[in-house]
């Protein structure tokens, strides 16, 4: 029934059957908790086009400005309107686990992408997060966008107190919906400010 579907927990990274295998590389020192997929942009000005349906292009671009406030300077989402590194976008996947996913993140040559040719696509599955409202549904994309900049979940062992809750958590129920966590959070951006 409508309305009843019992939320998932996981957000899907990188959509394993069809790209190359994640192997999470534990970057951080004791006190953190990010980690990285192995796979870095060549530049940190990564392009985003936003492809969204209206109920969901907003909360996009709050999931990128988000981490724009936070990122060191040359770190960036830049929106643009052709071309671009990032593609979003929203389909019903189905009642398949995930609410959000990204894809053809991990497939990097020595380690970097290419901020002249790679696309990855950072997708809604709009059978859950159409029962999100919009901080809700910016939560998921700015979950899936750590993921783009080559964060991998968080190495937090047993779930959290949401104080302690890391944007990168891997359990949406847990992050977007318990803890109302919408950005990112010190250790999401102390991981990607020491990656670039
Ligand atoms: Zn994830």
């Amino acid at each position: 029934m409508v309305g009843q579907r019992r939320r998932r927990l996981a957000s899907l990274f990188a959509a394993a059957a069809v790209t190359a295998v994640v192997v999470p590389v534990v970057g951080a020192s004791s006190a953190e908790a990010y980690t990285y997929t192995g796979c870095r942009w060549a530049s940190g000005r990564v392009t985003l086009r936003n492809t969204d349906s209206a109920n969901y292009s907003g909360a996009t671009d709050a999931a990128m400005n988000a981490w724009n406030g936070g990122t060191k300077s040359g770190v960036y989402f830049a929106k643009v309107g052709g071309a671009a590194n990032v593609v979003t976008d929203d389909y019903n996947l189905g009642n398949v686990g995930f609410d959000g996913g990204t894809y053809n993140a991990t497939s990097c040559p020595g380690g970097y992408l290419d901020n002249n040719g790679t696309q990855v696509v950072s997708r809604y599955n709009t059978f859950y997060t159409g029962g999100y409202n919009v901080s809700q549904r910016t939560s998921v994309m700015a979950h899936e966008l750590g993921h783009v900049y080559g964060l991998n979940h968080s190495d937090d062992g047993a779930v959290p107190p949401c104080a302690q809750t890391k944007l990168m958590f891997r359990s949406s129920d847990h992050r977007t919906i318990e803890c109302a966590i919408y950005g990112p959070r010190t250790d999401d951006l102390n991981g990607v400010n020491a990656r670039y």
